[in-house]
């Protein structure tokens, strides 16, 4: 299975990926977690995505592109993966699925978490992530910085999922609500059963 997880900051990508990626047994691979493992090893990709990322940018095509290659390619993702914020413009959509076609691969389901925009600025602006035992907000997490991260996803990002729509892979997901709920609509429209229930017909 190899899915796309799409959706605006804070609308729980990053709690759903873990979830559905375990539910089919496949990796959640994060960019922005691989970028910030970077940041924090003061790496050299690292280096080059932290102006970005302070600013609530995107990093630049090119080097998101290749990074994400380089994830595809280890073996824990040959037997499919779950992409949580990648791709985030249509270019990266394009050399996603050019990659996966030289490989004879293909994107199986889309899913677009949808929360509304009051939500969102709330649930990010009471978002602490843990560092060192200590609750600490995000840079990127700030007032301004946060507004400045949705408009960045809806004029880059939001037209990705008109790109997959179109591929007839799309399946948008109302994100609110309790944690499994999401979970289940997310499952349902990747065409999974719920446990135990019986796929016959
Ligand atoms: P996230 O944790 O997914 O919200 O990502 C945090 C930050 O990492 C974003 O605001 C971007 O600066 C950068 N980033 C993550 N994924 C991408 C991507 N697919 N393309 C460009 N930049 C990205």
């Amino acid at each position: 299975m190899r899915i796309v997880l799409l959706g605006p900051p804070g609308a729980g990508k990053g709690t759903q990926a873990q979830v559905i990626a375990g539910r089919f047994g496949i990796p959640a691979i994060s960019t922005g977690d691989i970028f910030r493992a970077n940041v924090s090893g003061q790496t050299e990709l690292g280096q080059q995505a932290k102006t970005y990322m302070d600013a609530g940018d995107l990093v630049p095509d090119e080097i998101t592109v290749a990074m994400v290659k380089d994830r595809l390619a280890e073996p824990d993702a040959k037997v499919g993966f779950l992409l949580d914020g990648f791709p985030r413009t249509i270019a990266q959509a394009e050399q996603l699925r050019d990659s996966l076609s030289d490989l004879g691969h293909r994107i199986d389901c889309v899913l677009e978490l949808v929360v509304d925009e009051d939500e969102l600025v709330r649930r990010l602006s009471g978002r602490r992530v843990v560092v060192d035992g200590k609750p600490v907000q995000r840079d990127d997490d700030r007032p301004d910085t946060v507004r400045h991260r949705l408009e960045v996803y809806r004029e880059q990002t939001a037209p990705v999922a008109g790109f997959y729509e179109e591929a007839g892979l799309l399946s948008r997901i109302d994100a609110i609500g309790e944690v499994e709920e999401v979970t289940e609509r997310a499952m349902d429209a990747c065409g999974a059963s719920q446990p135990g229930q019986s796929t016959a017909s």
